[in-house]
């Protein structure tokens, strides 16, 4: 067996059922990502379009290909013929756009909201305002007579937690992206629209994991502790 195989075997051992695992292969050669694939592996994560878009076209057909980077509305077109979920979605506007191109593909695309939660200027992801204010929109829309977003689905949240040996902060941050996963929840279940069904909170990376999935994670990315690191 491969190092890369045992690494995937001793995590997959590890995680409880409920979570999904997204291997995260970018920057990583096709030979690697079908060493994961023999050992059962269907799901990758991506960060960079070009890149999903050659992998997919090159590599079995039955892989479930997730985008986790920053996705740009001009881009939104190259994988929405084929992407299952689209975890960093940070705006209306291209939520619009997704919704444009997935239209065109007669398709509905699975999308999370990315919450900023991090300690760090760089990172990308809403605020507890704008994710309301984001819902409310689309729900707003869903509900008239001209929805906007037929073709799209609000499946869940996802956020980064600061870069940081302060397991305590990131502790905090993945509670509180518990939270408004929990609160958001709640009330957008009871609004009973087909096109937000928030089951999904994408949190936890190869350095964090597991206290991810100790807060409430239910779908961890994981790349540089399956497939080695990243140059
Ligand atoms: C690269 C990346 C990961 C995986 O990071 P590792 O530390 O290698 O596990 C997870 N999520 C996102 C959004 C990433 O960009």
């Amino acid at each position: 067996m491969s190092s890369i195989q045992q690494n995937l075997n001793k995590i997959k051992s590890s995680l409880p059922e409920q979570v999904t695992l997204v291997a995260v292969s970018k920057t990583k050669p096709n030979a690697d990502l079908m060493e994961a694939y023999n050992a059962g592996q269907r799901i990758f994560g991506e960060n960079y379009v070009q890149e999903l878009v050659e992998k997919h076209d090159q590599l079995p057909n039955d892989i479930e290909w997730h985008f986790i980077g920053h996705l740009q509305s001009r881009k939104a077109k190259l994988i929405a013929p084929f992407v299952s979920l689209i975890h960093g979605v940070d705006s209306l506007k291209l939520l619009q756009e997704i919704n444009k191109q997935a239209a065109k593909n007669n398709r509905v695309i699975d999308c999370l909201l990315q919450v900023h939660i991090a300690d760090e200027e760089t990172k990308f992801g809403l605020d507890e305002k704008e994710l309301e204010e984001i819902l409310k929109q689309f729900l707003d829309s869903a509900r008239s007579d001209n929805n906007e977003f037929k073709n799209v689905r609000i499946v869940g949240l996802m956020g980064m937690a600061t870069f940081t040996e302060d397991q305590n902060q990131v502790k905090k941050e993945f509670q509180y992206l518990k939270s408004l996963f929990d609160k958001f929840k709640r009330h957008f279940d009871s609004a009973q629209c087909d096109n937000i069904k928030l089951n999904t909170l994408s949190m936890g990376m190869s350095g964090d994991y597991e206290l991810a999935i100790s807060c409430g994670s239910t779908m961890v990315r994981i790349g540089s502790s399956i497939f080695g690191s990243r140059n």
